[in-house]
């Protein structure tokens, strides 16, 4: 074909133009695709959608949705990992893949909202029945453990109410009974332990099947990315949950992916950041009138502290590590007006949902509907949940400190 007489349209799409192919830069680039090109006939039979030694379909990866998810593989000690559009697209994965019509999963009472949604009002629809365990109780999980039991959820800490479990015991006992263990490994991000080696001395002796991890939050870093990742360190169990992965057709934008690949190289520092401002104001809030109870593992006295310090003690030098999210139970002689009105004094946090970037966000928390279980460990009052970003320690006290004022001081 002589290009030069096609039509215009024609050598749009076909251009002849290719770029020398040497080209090497410091961050890999965006690929997008629905199609890859095969070079021939031959290769395209060939193709292998299993491992990543070629390339398929866009849905089944590019070399971007490949680093990440290698580099993802570096973060948290795993072998095999998923990308799916949300932290709760990758949850909603691991079930659909897991579970099917009589089986029964194992949740914590105090998880991540909208996976008790899911089994509530997805799940139930196909035959497959939840119940709710006590996370801070070994031996009400290992009662609810039956022959039905196919997946137990495992989150460290809980959602919100900050109770940190006994992951390397509960671990141990889903091991025992047989029972496929996922992590909701958000709060931790890879950083404050490793998932897959509890004991944390790279025998990997003892480690979750599964860890789930919202990338929208440490590893994107922006607030401006969805995203979430499913690490195994097993082949098999990984080909399990990529089947149904690939049949539901969940994928991720290259342009989201290059932006978290932009982020992850900075997640450790950050993290450590909003760990060491999280830290010194949820210790400062401890000594505030109306404050009653602070839930935060790494302090004493915080349901779960003892866990924390066995599982996250030895991180950071012996500082020991957690993430930049904690709560605060307000005394219950201020009403719930007053509690808003605290919420909406601050300056620098933002009032919104999800937690990881650089902007300081609060939300106050209804705790009596969200949970079944005890919660004997908690003071009565008001939650109160704060995600701490990057803003300088002393610019944050000030603010929590004028919206303590304005909104509890004595009238
Ligand atoms: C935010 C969050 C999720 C869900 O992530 P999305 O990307 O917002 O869907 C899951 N688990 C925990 C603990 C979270 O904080």
């Amino acid at each position: 074909m002589n290009e030069a007489n096609s039509d215009l349209t024609t050598r749009l799409v076909h251009h002849s133009y290719q770029p020398p192919s040497d080209f090497v830069a410091l961050q890999p680039a965006v690929h997008k695709a629905s199609t890859v090109v095969f070079p021939n006939v031959a290769a395209m039979r060939a193709r292998r959608w299993l491992d990543k030694s070629s390339y398929t379909y866009g849905l089944h990866g590019t070399p971007t949705t490949y680093q990440l998810e290698e580099r993802l593989c570096t973060l948290e000690g795993g072998k095999q990992c998923l990308l799916a559009p949300s932290g709760l697209a990758a949850i909603a994965c691991v079930a659909l893949a897991l579970l099917k019509t009589g089986d029964e999963v194992l949740i914590p009472d105090n998880a991540y909202g909208p996976n008790k949604s899911l089994a509530e009002a997805e799940l139930a629809q196909w035959g497959i029945t939840h119940a709710y365990y006590d996370p801070l109780d070994l031996s009400d999980l290992a009662a609810r453990i039956t022959p039905r039991t196919r997946l137990v959820w495992l989150e460290v800490p809980g959602s919100v109410s900050m109770e940190f479990p006994d992951l390397p015991a509960m671990v141990r006992l889903c091991r025992e009974r047989g029972v496929v263990s996922a992590l909701d490994n958000t709060w931790g991000a890879g950083l404050a332990f490793q998932p897959f080696d509890l004991d944390g001395d790279g025998s990997r002796r003892l480690g979750v099947d599964i860890s789930v991890h919202a990338l929208t939050k440490y590893p994107s870093g922006g607030g401006d990315v969805l995203m979430g990742s499913v690490i195994t360190v097993d082949q098999a169990l990984h080909l399990r949950l990529k089947l149904t992965h690939m049949r539901l057709g969940i994928g991720v934008s290259g342009n989201d992916t290059e932006t978290v690949l932009r982020s992850l190289p900075s997640v450790a520092l950050r993290y450590r950041a909003h760990d060491a401002t999280a830290r010194e104001l949820a210790c400062w809030l401890q000594q505030q009138a109306a404050v009653v109870q602070v839930l935060h593992p790494a302090l004493s006295g915080s349901p779960g502290h003892e866990q924390w310090q066995q599982l996250c003690g030895g991180a950071n030098a012996g500082q020991g590590a957690a993430a930049g999210l904690f709560s605060v139970v307000i005394d219950p002689r201020f009403s719930q007006a007053q509690v808003d009105a605290f919420c909406d004094s601050l300056r620098l946090f933002k009032l919104g949902y999800s937690w990881g970037g650089a902007a300081s966000l609060v939300v106050p928390y209804e705790i009596e509907t969200m949970r079944a279980c005890s919660r004997a460990h908690l003071q009565p009052g008001t939650v109160v949940r704060f995600n701490i970003g990057l803003e300088a320690l002393e610019d944050l006290r000030a603010d929590l400190a004028q919206a303590l004022v304005a909104a509890f001081a004595a009238r």
